[in-house]
C-alpha cells in the first residue's frame, strides 16, 4: 500500500556517528539503542552499529530486549532498569546483563543468578536510578562487568559534572569490576576524563549535537518526507488552518502536505517549521493538524499535488524551531512512515 510519508535512514550516517563518537573518547562505546533505538530502529540499528565495531548494546527494560530478537554472538545486551520482581523468569532466560540499580534488585539478582556477570549503577548526584554511594557494601560477592553512572548536566557547563566525576572516581576506586563508566553523548563531548572504559552515547548516534563539540561532526540520520495532497492560493485577508492563526496579507501560494501531530510532527513547528522542496525553503503557515500542514510555496512556483517535500528535520534546527528537545524530536516519530534504509 502505498504511504504518503517517509522517513529516509542513513546507516552510513549512523556508522560515521558511532566512529566519530568512539575516536573522541578514546575507548570502545556501547551504544544505546533503547526506546526502539531512539524510534530509528532497535534491530536495524544494532547491525549497523556492529558493523562499526560496537558489541555492548543498552535497552530499558526486559520487553525491549525480548523485542529486539538475536543479539550477535560476540556482544553483550545491557538493561538499564534491572531487573523488577516481574523480570525474575526473564532474567533467568535471558542473556541480558542487567544494571543493578538498588539494595532489592541487587539482592534479586543475588538469588537469580549469583554467579553471572552483571552490570551495577551508582548514584552520583543525579537521583535518578541506581545505589547510593553508602549502600556499595551490598555488592559484595557480585561479578560485575561495568560499574556505571550517569551525568545529569553533562549538555552543559556545570559544576555538577566535575562534582559527579570526582565521586565516581571514588567509587570506582573502592568497587572492583571490569569497566567503568559514566558518559552519554554530551559526556563524550565533555572530554576524555569522562571515557574511563567505556563510554555510552544515544542521541548524537542518531544524528542530535548535544553540545558545540560535536557540531560539524554528527551527520543527519533520519529524514522525513511528506507528499503534497493538495495546492491552493490564499487570498489576502484569508486565513489557513484551525484557528486562523496564519492570515495572508498578500496572496499566498500554499501546499498541503500528508504529515501531522500524529506522525511525530508536533504543533510546536505550527508557524515555525519548515520544508524543502529542492533548494527552496518552504515556512508552515499557521498550526499543524493531526494529518495535514499547510507550506508556504511561494519560492517554488512550479510544486504541484503529488509532488514530495523534506521537513527541516536536522535535529539542532528543528529543535530550536519547535521547542522540543531533539531526544523528543526522535522518539516521537510515528508508524505511519514508510520506513526507507539508504546505504
Ligand atoms: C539513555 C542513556 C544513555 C544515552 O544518553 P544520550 O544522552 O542519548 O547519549 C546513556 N546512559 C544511560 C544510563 C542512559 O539511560
Amino acid at each position: 500500500m502505498h504511504r504518503p510519508l517517509r522517513l529516509r535512514l542513513d546507516r552510513a550516517a549512523l556508522k560515521h556517528n558511532f566512529r566519530w563518537l568512539e575516536d573522541r573518547a578514546g575507548v570502545p562505546a556501547g551504544a544505546a539503542i533503547k526506546a526502539d533505538g531512539y524510534g530509528i530502529g532497535a534491530a536495524e540499528t544494532m547491525r549497523a552499529f556492529h558493523e562499526a565495531g560496537c558489541r555492548t548494546f543498552f535497552v530499558s527494560t526486559y520487553a525491549e530486549a525480548e523485542a529486539l530478537g538475536p543479539v550477535p554472538d560476540d556482544s553483550a545486551l545491557v538493561v538499564l532498569h534491572g531487573v523488577a520482581a516481574e523480570d525474575s523468569e526473564a532474567a533467568r532466560q535471558s542473556n541480558a546483563r542487567p544494571v543493578l540499580n538498588s539494595v532489592t534488585q541487587v539482592g534479586r539478582w543475588k538469588e537469580i543468578a549469583p554467579d553471572r556477570a552483571c552490570d551495577v549503577m551508582i548514584d552520583t548526584g543525579m537521583n535518578r536510578l541506581g545505589l547510593s554511594p553508602d549502600e556499595i557494601g551490598v555488592l559484595d560477592g557480585l561479578s560485575i562487568d561495568t560499574l556505571h553512572s550517569h551525568l545529569a548536566c553533562a549538555d552543559e557547563d556545570s559544576p555538577m559534572n566535575g562534582r559527579q566525576l570526582s565521586i565516581f572516581r571514588e567509587i570506582a576506586a573502592a568497587v572492583p569490576a571490569r569497566r567503568y563508566a559514566i558518559a552519554n553523548s554530551a559526556g563524550i563531548c565533555l572530554g576524555r576524563d569522562y571515557s574511563f572504559d567505556l563510554v555510552r552515547p544515544g542521541l548524537a548516534l542518531y544524528g542530535g549535537v548535544p553540545r558545540s563539540e560535536a557540531e560539524g561532526q554528527i551527520r543527519q540520520v533520519a529524514r522525513v518526507d511528506a507528499q503534497v495532497v493538495q495546492r491552493r492560493t490564499i487570498h489576502a485577508g484569508e486565513s489557513c488552518g484551525y484557528g486562523a492563526t496564519f492570515m495572508a496579507s498578500a496572496q499566498t501560494e500554499a501546499v498541503i502536505i500528508n504529515v501531522g501531530y500524529a506522525d511525530g510532527y508536533l504543533r510546536g513547528f505550527s508557524s515555525s517549521g519548515s520544508a524543502f522542496a529542492a533548494e527552496f525553503a518552504l515556512p508552515v503557515l499557521g498550526r499543524v493538524s493531526m494529518d495535514l500542514v499547510a507550506l508556504g510555496c511561494d519560492a517554488s512556483p512550479d510544486l504541484k499535488e503529488g509532488d514530495w517535500v523534506e521537513l527541516d528535520y536536522d535535529l539542532p534546527t528543528a529543535s530550536e524551531a519547535s521547542r522540543l528537545s531533539q531526544y523528543e524530536l526522535l522518539t516521537t516519530l510515528g508508524s505511519r512512515f514508510e520506513r526507507v534504509w539508504t546505504s
